[in-house]
């Protein structure tokens, strides 16, 4: 098979896409980052996914440059944006590293907020449709310091001991 590295496709995968099985033609690579598997260890089927990916036959972990991170959080400042995680913010660094390197990078998600930040960078999405399920993430705060959880997901800062909250799928 003739295989062209120019221009070749890379999925990098959002923690929508490990939650609903995301799977690509065997011969694409596909790529996440750590934070994502930490958003989906939480959840249900997930377990099985990051165990998977664990072993080596689902998407490599790799992590961006801090340039491109930075890069993404400018422009995520500049549209208004939020929402985002900060897996989502390495998801989109990634994207843009690889896309830098002659990649052509298709960030699979199921997230709105992901999709318009990819849109005004200029990087494709390809949004999660999955047949015969319907199912939308909905997405809490937690604390990963005192375990403290809350309702639906935002930005801040725990109110029983001052850490950053992060984000886990509601069960
Ligand atoms: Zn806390």
């Amino acid at each position: 098979m003739c295989e062209e590295k120019f221009g070749k496709r890379i999925y990098i995968l959002d923690a929508s896409a490990l939650i609903f099985g995301f799977m690509s033609s065997s011969d694409e690579m596909q790529i996440t980052c750590r934070e994502v598997l930490e958003e989906v260890k939480f959840g249900e089927a997930a377990v099985y996914r990051a165990t998977v990916i664990r072993e080596g036959v689902g998407p490599k972990i790799i992590e961006p440059r801090e340039e491109y991170v930075e890069a993404v959080k400018r422009e995520v400042t500049r549209i208004g944006e939020t929402g985002l995680s900060d897996a989502d913010i390495k998801l989109l660094a990634l994207a843009l590293m690889f896309k830098d390197n002659g990649w052509e990078p298709v960030i699979v998600s199921a997230d709105y907020a992901i999709q318009n930040t990819a849109f005004s960078l200029n990087i494709k999405v390809e949004p999660i449709i999955h047949k015969g399920i319907e199912k939308v993430i909905v997405w809490i705060s937690y604390c990963p310091k005192c375990k403290w959880v809350g309702g639906v997901f935002k930005e801040g800062i725990c109110p029983n001991c001052g850490s950053k909250l992060k984000r886990r799928p509601k069960r």
